[in-house]
């Protein structure tokens, strides 16, 4: 068994200021930088990504792996023309080598789900559209995707098999990887495709509400291995990503076996009926820090606030300035000295003036920047103030959390700078704080604060709901909306309501 082996991971918000181009797939960023041939099957082994799940399995079975490229970048807006032909057209080359070499017996794929390209808006179902029309329609092409994916009707048609991650924050990924190999050992044994059936589900699901540490979400995951394992499918739930304006962007339900219709119908229902429960309550930035400097009095744990419209994980570019002008208006820092934390704001020149100046020095700063939004408005101006440079650190950080552990981030010179008794972590690259370590690096212990600001909508639940009094999730200005309504939708089709229904 010859398989070939490729991965490209984008999550486009085509609302969001930057695209991404060649450059930002060669770094990866929050992902491993590019690689490609037997350094991309070396990276991978062991990894606790889709990929590294796979290749275990594949080993497991004695398939021989024929690997391509991997490429991914942190999310943003849309994939450049450049970037998506320089991957799709590496990975179409390696499976025509392959055919005209070793020999090809089948394609697994390591994707998002949820990419859009300059010039096309379902970059996977291109992806796969490509490889179809070389490999013809027998061939298997199985692939994984984040909860995140916009399942498309071409992505479901040209691949035998898709199976998404059921855990948001993700923590299965490797599982899904793992998944994907049991969908080609099915496909395989069947000698045909198995029976697929799929729904789209009618209206987008906020960011925050797709949270499977939180109901309803956690309930409708909770019960896939169950459904799995009494009807003989393999199903998926994929959330969409709510800021692709595109037709065919939202929630879709799939399964594949025998009774895969009734498990699709029963899950479904499940999400459907009522929608009203996948709306989430949110704080403007002023009555977050007001609930949280109130909570955080009297506990003996710190008070987290998610900045969730400046997630980089979704797009943003982790650098507005909403909460920290907050923080500072209510006198935050005043009120418990050091024990106020903020990150990860992406502010390289900030970080290179901390770095220049010293630990111990005082400066006046601009940090962060304002923003375009899609509401029109800008986000809020750079917080001009003097800093203490508390501690410095050169941003290699290997991650501890239950997300990514292990995984070693590279995010250039970064700062903990004090203004007005609020502890701003700066850095170099953008990451999102989804694992204490981007705390420590800088001497901050989470632990120990009353109120943390982070720059996430959902993955810092994976490791600091554990250590958390209370979450607050705050829609300060910023390019990912906390409610997929208030985007100035252009192209999602008519069927699919971008608001929660009643
Ligand atoms: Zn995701």
């Amino acid at each position: 068994m010859n398989i070939l082996i490729a991965g490209f991971q984008h999550e486009t918000n085509t609302f969001a200021p930057t695209r991404a181009d060649w450059a930002a797939f060669l770094r990866g960023d929050s992902f491993p930088a590019y690689a490609e041939g037997p350094a991309m099957l070396e990276r991978f082994t062991g990894s606790s990504l889709p990929a590294g799940g796979f290749i275990a399995e594949a080993q497991a079975r004695g398939w021989q792996l024929l690997p391509s490229c991997w490429a991914g970048a942190t999310p943003s807006a849309q994939v450049t023309r450049d970037a998506f032909e320089r991957i799709a057209g590496t990975v179409v080359e390696a499976a025509r080598s392959a055919l005209a070499g070793p020999g090809l017996d089948a394609i697994y794929l390591d994707l998002h789900g949820a990419a859009v390209a300059e010039h096309v808006d379902d970059a996977e179902g291109e992806l796969l559209a490509r490889l179809r029309a070389l490999v013809g329609p027998e061939m298997p092409i199985v692939a994984s995707l984040d909860l995140h994916a916009n399942v498309t009707q071409q992505m479901l048609e040209l691949a035998d098999a898709l199976v998404a991650y059921r855990t948001y924050p993700h923590v299965d990924t490797e599982a899904t990887g793992r998944l994907a190999a049991q969908l080609l050992e099915r496909r395989l044994a069947r000698g045909a495709r198995e029976p697929v059936a799929a729904r789209r589900i009618p209206f987008l699901i906020p960011i925050n509400a797709g949270c499977t540490m939180i109901e309803p979400a956690g309930a409708v995951y909770r019960q896939l291995p169950g459904l799995d394992v009494r009807h003989a499918t393999i199903a998926s739930v994929a959330m969409g990503f709510p800021a692709a304006d595109f037709p065919e962007c939202g929630p879709m339900v799939w399964a594949y076996g025998d009774a895969a219709q009734a498990v699709v119908d029963t899950l479904y229902t499940d999400i459907c009926e009522p929608a009203a429960r996948w709306r989430v309550a949110t704080w403007t930035p002023d009555d977050a820090v007001a609930q949280a400097i109130e909570l955080a009095g009297p506990a003996a744990r710190p008070v987290v606030i998610a900045d969730t419209q400046d997630n980089p994980g979704a797009g943003a570019d982790s650098n507005t300035t909403g909460m920290l002008h907050a923080l500072l208006r209510a006198g935050a820092g005043q009120r418990f000295p050091q024990q106020v934390a903020l990150g990860l704001l992406y502010d390289p020149e900030s970080a290179a003036a901390a770095h220049a100046a010293g630990r111990g020095a005082r400066l006046r700063l601009a940090l962060g920047r304002s923003v375009p939004t899609w509401s029109g408005q800008w986000s809020d101006p750079p917080v001009e103030a003097e800093c203490t440079v508390r501690a410095l650190h050169e941003g290699g950080i290997v991650l501890q959390g239950p997300m990514m552990t292990g995984v070693r981030v590279r995010l250039g010179p970064c700062a903990c700078l004090d203004v007005d008794g609020v502890l701003v972590v700066v850095a170099s690259g953008k990451k999102q704080m989804l694992d204490r370590a981007l705390y420590r690096c800088v001497g901050i212990e989470p632990e120990q604060m009353k109120i943390l600001v982070n720059k996430s909508s959902v993955h810092f639940r994976a490791d600091f709901a554990p250590i958390a009094h209370e979450i607050l999730v705050a829609r300060a200005p910023g390019p990912m909306s906390a409610d997929p309504s208030d985007l100035p939708w252009t192209r999602l089709a008519a069927s699919t309501s971008p608001r929660v229904p009643d």
